[in-house]
């Protein structure tokens, strides 16, 4: 019987793609979507064709899993994102990825957004110098993003000193002093999911 690896991989499995909730897990051997790639449950591999609904709401599920958000925000998002110029499926991705818990995440701070949450929960962090410990905080083109002086030695940021990270061109970090920048809009290809938002749409705005 296969170990249980516990319920983010059943995450990624019900969504039939790495999610990356688990940090160094998800790029090791030991990735169960790697290993048993099919929905969980003793029925995983006979589920049946799903309708379009069905589809919508998978992939609802799968940004709102991936990123950590509840219905409410994330539908909060797509309100938002509405009233906004441009797709509103671009925008409303942009706006997410540009959470303070997903820049820290993709500045390669935290090795997971559930961990990079956490890191900015617990007051690890500033936006232009001063502490900001809300997760969902908005950051725009310009802000510098640092680990808060006092928290530097923690053992969390142990291995990032001077580490090689590869993270989105709308993005900067330096792992000698932990100094970060946001230095363009993220774009729709900066997104690092396979998603396909246009079915979130066509479900939100029914
Ligand atoms: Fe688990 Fe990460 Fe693999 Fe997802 S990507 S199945 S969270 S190890």
């Amino acid at each position: 019987m296969a170990k249980y690896t516990g319920a983010d991989c059943r995450l990624c499995r019900r969504e039939g793609q790495k999610l990356f909730l688990k940090g160094e897990r998800c790029t090791s051997k030991k990735c169960a979507m790697d290993r048993r790639p099919v929905p969980p449950g003793q029925h995983g591999l006979g589920r049946k064709k799903v309708n379009e609904y069905g589809l919508q709401l998978r992939e609802k599920q799968k940004v709102k899993r991936a990123y950590g958000l509840l219905e409410k925000q994330f539908r909060g998002y797509y309100d938002m994102a509405s009233t906004k110029k441009g797709v509103t499926g671009d925008v409303m991705l942009a706006m997410i990825e540009k959470r303070l818990d997903n820049v820290v995440y993709r500045m390669g701070i935290g090795a997971s957004r559930a961990q990079s949450k956490q890191i900015v929960t617990h007051g690890h962090m500033q936006v232009n110098g001063k502490s900001v410990n809300i997760a969902s905080y908005q950051t725009k083109v310009g802000d510098t993003i640092t680990i808060k002086p006092s928290k530097k030695d923690n053992a969390i940021f142990k291995e990032l000193k001077g580490a090689k990270i590869v993270m989105p061109k709308w993005l900067t970090f330096d792992t000698n002093d932990f100094v970060g920048k946001i230095i363009a809009e993220p774009q729709r290809d900066d997104v690092d999911l396979n998603i396909k938002e246009s079915l979130i749409i066509e479900l939100y705005s029914k």
